[in-house]
């Protein structure tokens, strides 16, 4: 094909360069997604090492990755149509958008009680309710071609902060799929331990792992740019990263947090923010 799409497959970000909508107008400002994400198929801790300098994270980042996922959520909850004009406006944005819409998101804990379930952290405005929790499908290992297909159905909410925008929502995962999952979690939790007691540089990164336009995972680093009300950054982010975790290198807290969205100024993106911290759950 002349526009070269034969040779892109269907996750990969470079066949968001050209990608139009309805209006045929770009689905989106970034010219070259390549430059700006490294797939999480294909990361290795060189990229990382030299943007982190000392702080040996990459380990942490290829344990995030095992836990990170896609959404897919089928359509909006009336219940958005009810919100209050004071309720930010990120939430009314489904309006004006295709459903189903895709989103990101990370496990960060499993119930084992009855029939294993994961819990899945993401933005509230990707999952606003437990509606919406109901719809959504959620893809573990969607990094390559050669994934392997694993889906979470979504089954509950079980928590949620409108202002800080982030949800938590439980889902139904095979049994076959747990142990791994599980054991994913497990090492996560244990770099997440070796980089809270070490000493970290003073120079904040901000490192997001999400599926930029619904694609496969991807990575991507930039620096924090503001210090105050909340984190921002440099961090190139797309449609489709709202919920991806977000790692703060430099001052990991225990909880979670996921991405939220970009502030524009006109076509020029300032920044991008994520969510208040998400808390850690209490055994
Ligand atoms: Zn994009």
């Amino acid at each position: 094909m002349a526009n070269g799409l034969a040779h892109v497959d269907v996750g990969d970000i470079r066949r968001f360069n050209w990608m139009r909508n309805e209006k045929n107008e770009l689905i989106c400002g970034i010219e070259r997604h390549e430059d700006k994400f490294v797939r999480a198929s294909e990361f290795s801790g060189s990229d990382i090492e030299s943007y982190c300098e000392k702080m040996q994270i990459s380990e942490l980042v290829k344990k995030a990755i095992n836990l990170s996922v896609r959404l897919n959520v089928a359509k909006p909850d009336e219940e958005r149509r009810l919100l209050h004009k004071d309720v930010p406006e990120i939430y009314r944005r489904y309006n004006n958008v295709v459903w189903p819409q895709t989103g990101s998101g990370i496990i960060k804990h499993i119930q084992t009680n009855d029939s294993p379930k994961v819990e899945v952290c993401t933005a509230k405005h990707v999952v606003f309710n437990d509606d919406e929790a109901k719809k959504t499908r959620c893809r573990l290992y969607y990094d390559s071609r050669e994934h392997r297909k694993v889906v979470l159905t979504g089954a509950t909410e079980s928590a949620s902060d409108l202002n800080n925008d982030w949800c938590k929502f439980l889902c139904d995962v095979d049994s076959q799929e747990i142990e791994q999952i599980k054991e994913n979690l497990e090492t996560f939790e244990r770099e997440l331990g070796n980089k809270k007691r070490k000493k970290m540089n003073r120079k904040r990164k901000v490192i997001l792992i999400s599926h930029p336009h619904g694609g496969y995972k991807y990575i991507s680093m930039g620096d924090q740019i503001i210090e105050k009300n909340g984190i921002k950054y440099d961090t190139p982010s797309c449609k489709g990263c709202s919920g991806g975790y977000i790692i703060p290198v430099g001052y990991i807290d225990k909880g979670t947090y996921v991405h939220n969205g970009s502030n524009y100024q006109g076509d020029k993106r300032l920044y991008g923010y994520a969510s208040g911290l998400i808390p850690v759950v209490k055994n």
